[in-house]
């Protein structure tokens, strides 16, 4: 008797799905909205400024799980650094996150774009030109070089929130 038991109640299970309103999302008809912190595509973003944001500090690139971040350093007359050039080859990329962690100036960023596959895998590499947006990204007005950065114009502890110089001796017993 066991086996019709669990044959009804097989049949009650189907029964009871069977009118009930699908569940089927059509994609790419219907895109469901992703959370806002989402990891897909990466961008590099700007300050308020408009200034590009990235420093070429070469920390996300170490910190990358799979290296597939590589950029080429450059200074400008101010003492500001820039990437000269800067790649991301989505092709190896996990969307793990880190070098958005790693960045002491919140310019890379991961979106939640994720419709970027291709058959040439060569397209899936990133130059700068691709990565770099005209927006501030998450964090629209954080502005790193407001507080480092740029070549000294004043004495130690003059510049904008920096806290009086420590006087080491001063700490002696
Ligand atoms: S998301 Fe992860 S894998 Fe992708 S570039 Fe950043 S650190 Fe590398
Ligand atoms: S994106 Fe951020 S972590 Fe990467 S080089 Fe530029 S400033 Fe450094």
């Amino acid at each position: 008797m066991e086996w019709i038991k669990g044959f009804l109640k097989g049949f009650a299970t189907t029964l009871k799905v069977l009118f009930r309103k699908p569940v089927t999302e059509q994609y790419p008809e219907y895109k469901r909205p992703l959370p806002a912190r989402s990891r897909a595509v990466i961008i590099l973003t700007r300050d308020p400024d408009g200034e590009e944001r990235c420093v070429a500090c070469y920390l996300c690139s170490a910190v990358c799980p799979v290296s597939c971040i590589s950029m080429q350093s450059a200074e400008r007359e101010d003492g500001r650094r820039y990437p000269r050039w800067f790649r991301i080859n989505f092709a190896r990329c996990i969307y793990c996150g880190l070098c958005e962690e790693a960045c002491p100036t919140l310019a890379i960023q991961l979106t939640p774009y994720f419709e970027t596959s291709q058959r040439d895998v060569l397209k899936l590499v990133y130059e700068k030109e691709d990565l770099l947006v005209n927006h501030g990204g998450k964090n629209k007005e954080y502005n790193f070089y407001r507080y480092a950065g740029v070549t000294m114009v004043g004495d130690k502890g003059t510049h904008i929130d920096e806290e009086e110089p420590v006087d080491l001796k001063s700490n002696l017993p």
